[in-house]
C-alpha cells in the first residue's frame, strides 16, 4: 500500500497517540456509560471518531468527504467510527432519511453495524447511534447546569432576545430573567418539560457572558419548546435540546476523541469546551473530553451541496427524486454509475486543509474514469440507430438469414474476464452520425465509395443510402469485402481509416438510453435563484440498442460502451423489469467545454 499523504488531522491524531492522551480512558467513567455502552463496544482508549448527519435529507458529495475522512482515519489508526444520527430537530427528520443515510454510508464501504441488526452486519469497528437516545441524559445535564447557576429560563420574546444579543460591535444586554434563582429556574424548566408553556414561550439558556466578543458565548440557547412528534422518541418530549448543546454531549457520551467538523463551527468551539468542562467538573462526563477540530468543507464547481436546496429540487419536481442521476446525492451518483472507489479517490485528492476553496468537478470525473477504466465491462451500443444493409450478404454467405458469430474481449487488458459473443448478419444497426452523403473534411466513416471496418466484424464498402420524404436517412447500404473478418488471417490486408461500432439486428437488445449534462448552467449554482440556473438540457432520452451480452446487466456493474463513454443499467428500471442505461460520463473530459 502506498503511504497516505499526511494532513493536519493525521498529525493531531498521531501526536495524541504518541502522548497517550486517551490511553487511560475506560468505560464506566461517566454516568452515560452504563446506559449507552451495552452494544459490545471495543476499547474506549482507541481513536474514536464519528460522522454525525442530521436525518433531514439524503447525503451528498460534501457528506462523502466527511464520511471518507472520519471512517478512513479510524481505519488507518485502528480506531472506530460511529455513524451517529444527529436527530434533535423533530420537524425535519424522518425514518426515510435515516434509512437512506445508512444505505449510503454502507454503499461507501463503511460498516454501520448495530448489534441487533443482522441485515447490516457492517464492519466490526463501526457502530450506529442516535442523539435522541441521549435525551434523558441531556435533560439531566441541563438540570445540573441550572443547579450550578450556569443556566436560566429566559421568557423574553424571540425578538427581544435577538435585539439584546448585540452584534459584532455592540455587547449584548442581560435578560431581565437572568437573575432568577436556581430554584425558580428549575421549577420553570420543569414547567417547560411538562408542557405548561406554549411553544416558543421560553428557552433555557447557558449563563456565560452577554458581553463576550464571541457571540456564540452570549448565553446560547440550550433547550426550546417544540410540540412535534419525533421519529424515535414519539411524543415523549415537548422540549428539545439545541444542536450546540446536544452535539458536545453526544461526543462525550460516546467517548469520541477527535470531533471533526467543518470550519463554520470554529466559533462554536469555545462553547463546546465550556460545556464539556462544566459537565466534567460536575462529574457527569469523563475526562479527557473530546476535542473539536475544523477542516474546510468540500465545495465542488457546478454542484449544490446543501440539503435544503437539493430538497427544493425534489419537492418542486425539477428532478426525479433524491436519487435522480443528475443529483449530487450519493444515491444519485450511485444510480448514475459513480462508484465508491471513485468518490473516495476524489476525496483523498481534494485534500484536508484549514482553508476553503473550490474543487473542479473535472477532478471527480478524472477519478471516476481512472477507477472505471480498469474494471468496466466493454460492450457495443448504438445510441441513435439507423439500419445498415449488407447488400451482397446472401450472395457471399449462401442466404440472407445466415448469421456469422463474432467475439470481443470483455476487457482489452483482462483476458481472464473472458469474451462477449454477438452476431453479424445482413442487417445491422449503426449510429446515424456514421453516415454522410458528402463527407465533411477529415470524415473517415461511411459515405458512398468509402471502406470502413465494423469493429470485431468485417470491412464494408458503402454504396449509398435511402431517405424518406423529409430527407431523413432510413437505411444505409454497403457491400461486404470478403476475407476481412477481424481475427482471421489476412483480415488486415485491406487498410481502412475508419472503424465504427454496431450491433446486429438479429440479436441486438432494444433499450432506453439516458444522456446527462450538468444540472446547472452556472459554475457556482445557488448564488442566484437556483431554479433559474437549471440547465434545460440536462437530460436527453433516446431509444437505442445494446449487444446481447447486456440483456441482463445489473445496476452495480460498470460498463463502457465503446466510443460512447461509461454507462450503467438504471437500478430503478432494472427493478421494474425495464432496460434503461444511464451514461455515467464521457470517455474523455468534456467538462467546461
Ligand atoms: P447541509 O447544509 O447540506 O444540510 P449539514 O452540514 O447541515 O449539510 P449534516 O447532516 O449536519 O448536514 O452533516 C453531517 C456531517 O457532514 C457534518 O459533520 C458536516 O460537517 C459534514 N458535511 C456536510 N457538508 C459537507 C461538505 N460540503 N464538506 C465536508 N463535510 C461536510
Ligand atoms: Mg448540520
Ligand atoms: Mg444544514
Amino acid at each position: 500500500e502506498t503511504a497516505k499523504p499526511s494532513n493536519f488531522l493525521r498529525q493531531v491524531i498521531e501526536s495524541d497517540l504518541e502522548q497517550g492522551t486517551y490511553a487511560e480512558r475506560r468505560w464506566g467513567g461517566s454516568p452515560g456509560d452504563a446506559e449507552h455502552h451495552a452494544k459490545g463496544m471495543i476499547d474506549p482508549a482507541r481513536v474514536r471518531l464519528r460522522f454525525p448527519p442530521e436525518p433531514n435529507g439524503y447525503l451528498h458529495l460534501g457528506h462523502a468527504k466527511s464520511i471518507w475522512l472520519n471512517f478512513s482515519l479510524a481505519e488507518q489508526y485502528g480506531g472506530v467510527c460511529h455513524l451517529r444520527f444527529d436527530d434533535t430537530n423533530p420537524e425535519k427528520e424522518e425514518q426515510e432519511y435515516v434509512d437512506a443515510i445508512r444505505e449510503a454510508v454502507h454503499w461507501m464501504g463503511f460498516g454501520t453495524a448495530i448489534a441487533d441488526d443482522p441485515a447490516h452486519p457492517g464492519a466490526p469497528n463501526s457502530h450506529q447511534y442516535f442523539a435522541s437516545d441521549y435525551f434523558d441524559f441531556m435533560y439531566r445535564a441541563a438540570e445540573y447546569l441550572i443547579g450550578a447557576g450556569l443556566a436560566y429560563v429566559d421568557e423574553q420574546t424571540a425578538e427581544q432576545m435577538r435585539a439584546h444579543r448585540g452584534d459584532f460591535n455592540t455587547p449584548g444586554v442581560d435578560s431581565p430573567f437572568r437573575a432568577r434563582t436556581a430554584e425558580e429556574n428549575l421549577a420553570r424548566f420543569r414547567d417547560m418539560r411538562d408542557g405548561k408553556l406554549a411553544d416558543g414561550a421560553a428557552v433555557l439558556r447557558a449563563k456565560i457572558d452577554m458581553a463576550s466578543p464571541n457571540i456564540n458565548l452570549r448565553d446560547p440557547a440550550l433547550y426550546r419548546i417544540r410540540r412535534a412528534t419525533h421519529h424515535n422518541t414519539g411524543d415523549k418530549w415537548c422540549i428539545y435540546p439545541m444542536y450546540t448543546f446536544a452535539h458536545p454531549i453526544e461526543d462525550a457520551l460516546e467517548h469520541i476523541t477527535h470531533s471533526i467538523c467543518t470550519l463554520e463551527f470554529e466559533d462554536q468551539r469555545p462553547f463546546y469546551d465550556w460545556l464539556l468542562d462544566r459537565l466534567a467538573e460536575g462529574g457527569l462526563i469523563a475526562r479527557p473530553q473530546p476535542r473539536q477540530y475544523e477542516f474546510a468543507r468540500l465545495n465542488v464547481t457546478h454542484v449544490v451541496t446543501s440539503k435544503r436546496k437539493l430538497r427544493q429540487l425534489v419537492e418542486e419536481g425539477h428532478v426525479d427524486g433524491w436519487d435522480d442521476p443528475r443529483m449530487p446525492t450519493l444515491a444519485g451518483l450511485r444510480r448514475r454509475g459513480y462508484t465508491p472507489d471513485a468518490i473516495k479517490l476524489f476525496c483523498e485528492r481534494s485534500g484536508v486543509t484549514k482553508s476553503g476553496g473550490w474543487t473542479d468537478y473535472a477532478a471527480l470525473e478524472a477519478a471516476l474514469r481512472e477507477t472505471l477504466d480498469p474494471i468496466a465491462v466493454r460492450a457495443m451500443a448504438v445510441l441513435d440507430p439507423v439500419k445498415l444493409v449488407i447488400t451482397n450478404w446472401g450472395e457471399l454467405m449462401g442466404g440472407d438469414e445466415v448469421l456469422d458469430a463474432c467475439s470481443a474481449p470483455v476487457h482489452p487488458h483482462h483476458p481472464d474476464m473472458g469474451h462477449r459473443r454477438f452476431k453479424f448478419g445482413r442487417e445491422l444497426w449503426i449510429e446515424r452520425t456514421d453516415y454522410e452523403d458528402v463527407p465533411p473534411k477529415g470524415y473517415q466513416r461511411l459515405y458512398p465509395g468509402n471502406k470502413v471496418r465494423l469493429k470485431y466484424g468485417h470491412v464494408i464498402e458503402c454504396t449509398g443510402a435511402t431517405r424518406d420524404a423529409e430527407g431523413q436517412v432510413t437505411e444505409v447500404q454497403a457491400r461486404l469485402v470478403p476475407d476481412t473478418k477481424s481475427g482471421t488471417p489476412g483480415a488486415d490486408a485491406i487498410k481502412v481509416k475508419g472503424v465504427i461500432t454496431w450491433v446486429g439486428a438479429s440479436d441486438a437488445v432494444p433499450c432506453e438510453i439516458r444522456m446527462y449534462e450538468r444540472l446547472f448552467v452556472a459554475d457556482n449554482p445557488g448564488v442566484g435563484e437556483l431554479v433559474e440556473e437549471l440547465n434545460p438540457n440536462s437530460l436527453s432520452v433516446s431509444q437505442g440498442y445494446v449487444e446481447p451480452s447486456l440483456a441482463d446487466a445489473h445496476s452495480d456493474m460498470p460498463l463502457q460502451f465503446e466510443r460512447h463513454g461509461y454507462f450503467v443499467a438504471d437500478a430503478n428500471a432494472v427493478a421494474s423489469g425495464r432496460r434503461v442505461f444511464n451514461r455515467t460520463s464521457s470517455l474523455r473530459d468534456s467538462w467546461g467545454k
